[in-house]
């Protein structure tokens, strides 16, 4: 089937798939239907990157229905992204210019900033600090895309030269203070971000936390819908990665990080990281990798003197 011909049947199915990815009930179907209507006409997206490995580009081609090439062609206009547009050298720093020029886009930023070194991170000969003040000021929507981007994720971590941070942090210290929708996870849920843009486009804006996080995907600690709950108040815990129960002394941090991984799981709905036998690291977390005392490990903790934060 053409992407470009969809069938009814196809496009209710889309419509269904949606609703999922958003939490609402079937009864939502025609409002995520009209949402891909107003989609079609192609909302310009500029996606800039800063410090960062480009694993929430990648998982965002993960995304099943609709698919990435769907996403990117018939549903938005991606001006510029620099792994997936075809555009290069002087083309491309044009593009980008033209796009900022021109105003009325959503923003996309994935990686961190490098606020006291700018040359770390440069867009054709301009530092992405500057480009990154001059396109907040002409989008209509800003969306700070994986750890990275939102909280400073592993490039932040304790001692970097760069001093690596997320987006609001760097626009808070130039004093600037635009709404940014923040999508954390190292790297982020394909769904997060096509969620949220759905919901950006069609339903406004998303309700958020105190962080700027859609509550539709970041409300609830990964501990309190975790399968394996029911062995943590039990104390049945796992003594190594892949063993049944749970892995909160396996250094587990589901406990204190806010996302809806173990109801949604990943690769197309296949699987997540506890299901999978392996303790929640805490990738959607604000402290994540930055503080070396960040519990990446916990083996041997006695739970009883431990609250899990
Ligand atoms: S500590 Fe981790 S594995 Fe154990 S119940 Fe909580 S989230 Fe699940
Ligand atoms: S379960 Fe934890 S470590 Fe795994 S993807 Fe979700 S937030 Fe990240």
């Amino acid at each position: 089937m053409s992407f470009l011909m969809v069938t009814r049947r196809d496009f209710l199915k889309y419509s269904a798939k949606l609703a999922a990815v958003l939490g609402f009930g079937a009864s939502s179907i025609p409002r995520i239907s009209e949402a891909l209507i107003t989609l079609s006409e192609n909302p310009s997206v500029l996606w800039l990157q800063g410090q960062s490995c480009s694993g929430c580009s990648v998982s965002l081609l993960n995304t099943d229905d609709p698919g990435p090439a769907e996403l990117l062609i018939r549903y938005i206009s991606l001006q510029f992204h620099s792994t997936l547009s075809t555009a290069t050298g002087e083309t491309s720093i044009e593009i980008i210019h033209r796009t900022i020029d021109k105003g009325g886009y959503l923003l996309a930023v994935e990686g961190s900033i490098p606020s006291t070194m700018p040359e770390a991170c440069l867009i054709g000969e301009e530092p992405l600090n500057e480009l990154i003040l001059k396109a907040v000021r002409s989008a209509k929507g800003i969306i700070a895309v994986g750890t990275c981007a939102t909280f400073g994720g592993i490039p932040s971590a304790e001692n970097n030269p760069t001093g690596a941070m997320g987006l609001s942090s760097f626009l808070k210290e130039k004093g600037i203070t635009p709404p940014v929708i923040q999508i954390p996870g190292c790297p982020t849920h394909p769904d997060w971000i096509v969620g949220t843009l759905v919901h950006l486009l069609k339903f406004g804006m998303p309700e958020l936390d105190t962080m700027g996080r859609p509550k539709l995907f970041f409300s609830k600690l990964i501990h309190d819908q975790c399968p394996r709950f029911p062995d943590y108040e039990r104390e049945h815990f796992a003594k190594f990665f892949g063993d049944k129960g749970c892995f909160f002394k396996l250094g587990c941090v589901g406990t204190n990080t806010y996302a809806d991984c173990t109801l949604r799981y990943w690769n197309s709905r296949i699987n997540s990281c506890i299901p999978a036998g392996a303790p929640c690291i805490g990738c959607a977390s604000d402290h994540f990798a930055k503080n070396s005392k960040f519990p990446f490990y916990r083996i041997g903790t006695d739970i009883s003197t431990s609250s899990g934060h």
